[in-house]
């Protein structure tokens, strides 16, 4: 599986239609402080599913959209794509290629897509599962996780370790049985 493009429009400093596009190898991304760097990281984690806007440093989910400068208006929507080839069928899709959106509006409204259909949250997270990748992964490490990772009690490590590992689905799966 690879990252082929990443589409940022209206989400924090990107107020325009920003196009990223992934070639073999590494990518890194240089710029002076402030220009924008980790906002790209938060586009990525925010377009997998990230819930909380804390994380993506905002009180409320609506601070990654564009809030203007001295020079331009706020947009009233922030909307991210994704896209990754899937030929080596490593995310649980028939897809070869796999594109996903997610639109947030001021207003509160919000979507997903999944190669255009609209799809909900649970959707999104169901296709990352067990992929290293999507919620609380470890494929993003920010600034300070590292330590959080060490320091973390050692029930918190173990779920981190489970998830790493991919027993997380298990887990859900049997809570569910149980309960049934
Ligand atoms: P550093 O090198 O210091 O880590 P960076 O390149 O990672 O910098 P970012 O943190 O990605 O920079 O970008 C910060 C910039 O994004 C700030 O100028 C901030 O004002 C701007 N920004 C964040 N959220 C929004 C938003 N909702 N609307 C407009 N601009 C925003
Ligand atoms: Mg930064």
């Amino acid at each position: 599986m690879k990252l082929k493009t990443l589409e940022i429009s209206g989400f924090k400093s990107f107020a325009d239609r920003t196009k990223i596009e992934f070639m073999p190898g590494i990518t890194g991304v240089v710029g002076p402080n402030g220009s924008g760097k980790s906002n790209i990281i938060e586009a990525i984690r925010w377009v997998m599913g990230e819930q909380s806007a804390k994380g993506l440093r905002g009180d409320k989910m609506s601070d990654v959209i564009f809030g203007g400068t001295s020079q331009r208006a706020p947009l009233n929507r922030a909307e991210v794509s994704i896209t990754f080839d899937n030929t080596d069928r490593y995310l649980n899709s028939d897809y070869s290629e796999i594109r996903i959106t997610r639109a947030l509006y001021r207003n509160g409204d919000s979507k997903y897509q999944i190669n255009g259909t609209t799809v909900r949250l649970k959707d999104i997270h169901e296709l990352f599962m067990d992929s290293g990748l999507g919620r609380e992964s470890f494929s993003i490490i920010s600034q300070g996780r590292v330590e959080s990772i060490f320091s973390a009690k050692p029930e918190e490590r173990r779920s981190i370790i489970e998830d790493v590992a991919g027993v997380y689905k298990y887990k859900q799966n049997k809570d569910k049985a149980e309960k049934e």
